[in-house]
């Protein structure tokens, strides 16, 4: 039996979603928070309660402020204070520092990867205009020049879905990204690791420890809500069926207590992955979260890649379908996105055959060249988390035009967060101010006293709006012109570099350009070459 969507009562939806895990969910609350009426389906009744992701970083955090979800994060995600690399011959021979914040957000939290999905969910029940639909499987599609035509099978009967754009959010053996024929290249590993999460401990850890001894090495990770994580790499030979016996489990868990006093609420063995698809989008199409790269979590950033992935496709998209933007800003998700995403895997990769060494002679080499970094300028570098890959794109929707002396501000990178205060006297994080829109931000001069008529309404057709923001003295100087914001802590001061300077923002906190007052207009009129005008 086949019918059309309209009798399950959603007209043609913009965007169809396959995959409800945590990518799919965060795009279709970020779509929605746009207006743009979405389906997301999933072939499962419910969400997946395995242990998988344990950690976000303060980028996914400030995505999932985007979103909406500020409150919930800092009610259930605990910081972690460091991470230590333990070895049997050089004792805690590295530690990292991830205490304090960044963006207004701490640099590393544990989560419960059901728990955060529950929460996405929840925010889908704020627009009447996006659906799920569970036990629905995509199977195909048929691209044409005006549209797509979905086919799926919703609790056994066969639809057909008609759509401008499909995002398969279908995890790592996505089969949207099968049809479309695009491969994964990268590697496997060879070994398996066993996965236990655990509750009702004696004593509770607050940092990420790696046990990094050639016989076992071990990653021990607290969670959320009194809970902690334990991997153990498999030895050759070692079976699933073999290492999730309670007695097995025992043995392992020796160093750390007695099992039968704690409780097992989950047991898994994986094999990870080291992968990134050779084309993450192209014409209406598009792959994200693990159905575009796959990432050991050594560096606890597969998710995070995923939530990236989401906040920097879906405002595109949404422009696109309000004709605020043309469809060719679209290509710049490919361009953007891969190369961080493998940039990323390179860093997991590393930090893998760091903490995995399994022989003795280069356990004790690696723990001496640890310790002797300890005592070089690339400590800092290290062991204050800033390993990881800079949340920054070369090539991309930006204009990289000539440097300002003195300004902080990237070309391509991201936007710093701040409290600022509004003119009504209350306190607010500067990202809620911007919203889902496209900013010009001036500092101690606003964008519209700088702008020409023309400039101002092709500004206009691209849906962007404007703010400055202003120390204490030229905040009042200018309160003629609103909305404007009170930088309360000179955070914007300092990264702006001085006064009468202005960034182009766009909506996922990418600064897509840099100027000074004398090249506002030019710079807007290159920005709508790239983003609006379709002739070019
Ligand atoms: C042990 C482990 C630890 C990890 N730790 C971390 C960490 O600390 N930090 C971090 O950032 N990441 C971590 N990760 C990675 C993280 O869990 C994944 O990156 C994340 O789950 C990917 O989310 P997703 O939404 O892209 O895919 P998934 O969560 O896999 O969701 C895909 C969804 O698509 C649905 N689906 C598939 N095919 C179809 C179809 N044909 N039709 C309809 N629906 C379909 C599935 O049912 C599923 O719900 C870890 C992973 C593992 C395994």
């Amino acid at each position: 039996m086949e019918r059309s969507v309209e009798n399950k009562n959603l007209n043609t939806p913009n965007v169809v979603i396959v995959g409800a895990g945590p990518v799919g969910v965060l795009t279709a609350n970020l779509l929605g928070l746009q207006g743009i009426p979405v389906l997301l389906i999933d072939q499962n009744p419910r969400i997946l309660e395995i242990p998988r992701a344990i950690s976000l970083d303060q980028d996914a955090l400030r995505v999932l402020q985007a979103a909406g979800f500020g409150e919930e994060i800092a009610a259930s995600m605990p910081s972690i204070s460091g991470i230590e690399l333990i070895s049997p011959f050089g004792g805690r021979f590295a530690k990292v520092n991830s205490l304090g914040s960044l963006d207004c957000h701490p640099r590393l939290v544990s989560i419960y990867q059901p728990e955060l999905e529950r929460i996405l969910r929840n925010g889908l029940k704020r627009f009447s205009h996006v659906r799920l639909w569970s036990e629905c499987t995509y199977i195909s599609h048929i691209e044409s020049e005006s549209n797509i035509i979905v086919n799926v099978k919703c609790q056994g009967v066969a639809c057909k879905i008609t759509t401008g754009f499909l995002l398969g959010c279908d995890g790592a053996r996505s089969t949207v990204r099968e049809n479309q024929g695009w491969s994964m290249l990268g590697s496997s590993y060879k070994e398996d690791w066993l996965i236990l999460d655990i509750t009702k401990l004696p004593n509770l850890l607050n940092k990420v420890e790696f046990i990094c001894d050639p016989k076992r090495p071990v990653a021990h990770v607290p969670g959320p809500n009194g809970s902690e994580r334990w991997e153990f790499l498999l030895h050759e030979g070692e079976t699933k069926e073999e290492m999730e016996k309670p007695d097995k489990v025992r043995e392992l868990m020796k160093p750390w207590g007695d099992v039968s006093q704690m409780d097992v609420e989950r047991i898994a063995v994986y094999r990870f992955q080291a992968k990134t698809v050779d084309w993450m989008g192209k014409g209406k199409i598009f792959l994200l979260g693990d159905a575009a790269h796959l990432t050991p979590p050594f560096a606890g950033q597969g998710l995070v890649s995923g939530i990236r992935d989401s906040i920097n496709l879906s405002w595109k998209l949404s422009a696109v379908i309000n004709k605020t933007a043309a469809s060719k800003i679209l290509s710049s998700y490919h361009t953007e996105r891969r190369p961080h995403a493998k940039k990323t895997i390179r860093l997991a990769v590393l930090l893998g055959s760091i903490i995995m060494t399994r022989s003795k002679i280069k356990a004790i080499i690696r723990d001496t060249i640890f310790k002797l970094l300890y005592y070089t300028p690339l400590k800092q570098f290290i062991f204050d988390l800033r390993i990881r890959p800079e949340n920054s794109f070369k090539h991309g929707l930006f204009i990289k035009n000539k440097k300002l002396t003195k300004t902080k501000i990237k070309v391509g990178s991201i936007f710093p967060q701040a409290p600022v205060k509004l003119p009504n006297g209350t306190f607010i994080l500067s990202d809620d101010l911007f919203g889902q829109s496209l900013y010009i931000i001036g500092y101690g001069t606003h964008p519209l006293s700088v702008l020409d008529e023309y400039t101002k309404s092709l500004w206009e057709q691209m849906g962007g709006k404007t703010l400055f923001f202003s120390n204490q003295q030229s905040f009042y100087q200018q309160g003629s012109y609103l909305p404007s914001a009170e930088d309360i802590t000179s955070a914007f001061f300092s990264a702006f570099g001085g006064l009468d300077r202005f960034v182009i923002l766009r909506p996922d906190r990418i600064v897509a350009a840099v100027f000074s007052k004398e090249n506002t207009n030019q710079t807007i009129l290159e920005f709508y070459k790239i983003y609006l005008e379709t002739n070019v």
